[in-house]
């Protein structure tokens, strides 16, 4: 070989691995599919469906799933795949709850109005509070009838049967779409849970019939069984509040422990009607309240009433057939500012579904005179 070409041969040669190299780089590092999903929470509706103030009879326009509602349709017009849920604490808590189950009943048949407001707005899964039993186990499985979408929980047992006394959780099946618009099935674990002192606060409807079971045990024994059955991603309706007290089996507000869990990957808390990122829980240990992560998992909580509507957003990749979460951040957006004014409109077709049992309810307070 002629002498003076190999140094040539040389660079060549380098020039070359370092193309090989930099394509095998560029193909590691690329993001492969992103998926981006949208988890939007309700919690603590205390049936108030409508912005009005029973006790006032006047309206108020920092309450109600008719405002929430608007939200809720915003939110999804700016996501390609979005999911809803409600976290519990539903039907009772003010007088058009109290109506419906105390004075007029539940007519045969006919569906909830709360249930009715869920199916309207398509909710995906619910999950069943504390105060869904006040009204008594009959009066709720009555009203469970109206609802469209599984009703969740996974910590009661029957004590006749020792298997849960509602459905646990579920798994998803859902079509969402990358980027560039292909399509992909995700298949997101629901599990929904509530505070075990529901034995104290409903002693007279539950007791001999249910028991509670701790959160987090509960949680760490349904995990694995609903990844074995396929969950891509588990998403927690913890019923139950925000505190890092060290932890006891009968502590109430258990949601900072679900983030320690491993193969749960988004917390919706709720309960305490506290709104989650906020200032309150500036002092919570490994606590992101810009992005909304405790533990490094994205926990929202949405208030009470529907004064707010909470948002996780998850990005997602397939990484070798694998889903994993790349990011989640957690936010809440009001209905109404500091001053109680308005910031969305009323859902009109949500309202005029509910219109009859909220006059009923205007009605009978105006003829109490109350
Ligand atoms: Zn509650």
């Amino acid at each position: 070989m002629d002498k003076k070409k190999i140094p040539y041969l040389l660079i060549g040669c380098f020039l070359f691995w370092l193309s090989c190299s930099s394509l095998s780089f560029a193909a590691d590092s690329t993001p492969q599919t992103m998926v981006e999903l949208r988890i939007l929470e309700t919690t603590d509706l205390h049936a108030e469906l409508v912005n009005y103030d029973y006790y006032q009879t006047k309206v108020d326009n920092r309450i109600g799933l008719v405002k929430t509602a608007t939200l809720i349709n915003e939110a999804r017009n700016e996501a390609k795949n979005t999911l809803l849920f409600d976290d519990g604490d539903h039907l009772k808590g003010n007088p058009l709850g109290e109506y419906l189950a105390r004075i007029r009943g539940m007519h045969k048949g006919k569906t909830h109005p709360v249930y009715r407001a869920f199916n309207y707005l398509n909710y995906d899964a619910i999950a069943i509070g504390n105060h869904e039993f006040n009204y008594g186990l009959g009066f709720l499985m009555t009203a469970l009838k109206g609802a469209k979408m599984p009703a969740l929980n996974a910590n009661v047992f029957s004590v006749k049967t020792n298997k849960p006394l509602f459905t646990p959780y579920t798994i998803l099946k859902r079509n969402v779409v990358d980027e560039n618009g292909k399509q992909y099935q995700l298949n997101i674990g629901v599990i929904a849970f509530m505070p075990t002192q529901i034995m104290k606060w409903d002693k007279a409807n539950l007791e001999g019939k249910v028991i509670a079971k701790p959160i987090v045990e509960t949680a760490k024994e349904f995990v694995p069984i609903m990844k074995a059955k396929g969950a891509d991603i588990i998403v927690a309706l913890a019923h139950t509040g925000i505190s890092s007290e060290p932890y006891r089996p009968d502590s109430e507000n258990d949601a900072y422990y679900l983030t320690i869990i491993p193969g749960i990957d988004a917390i919706l808390s709720g309960h305490s009607h506290s709104v989650f990122p906020g200032p309150v829980f500036q002092d919570i240990k490994n606590t992101n309240l810009k992005t909304g992560q405790i533990n490094g998992k994205p926990v929202v909580m949405a208030g009470a009433f529907g004064s707010r509507l909470g948002i996780i957003d998850l990005q997602l990749w397939n990484h070798a057939g694998k889903w994993e979460i790349v990011t989640g951040k957690a936010l809440t957006r009001p209905i109404a500012d500091e001053n109680g004014k308005a910031l969305v409109k009323t859902d009109k077709g949500l309202f005029r579904l509910v219109k009859r049992e909220h006059e009923e309810t205007v009605d009978f307070i105006k003829k109490l005179g109350l």
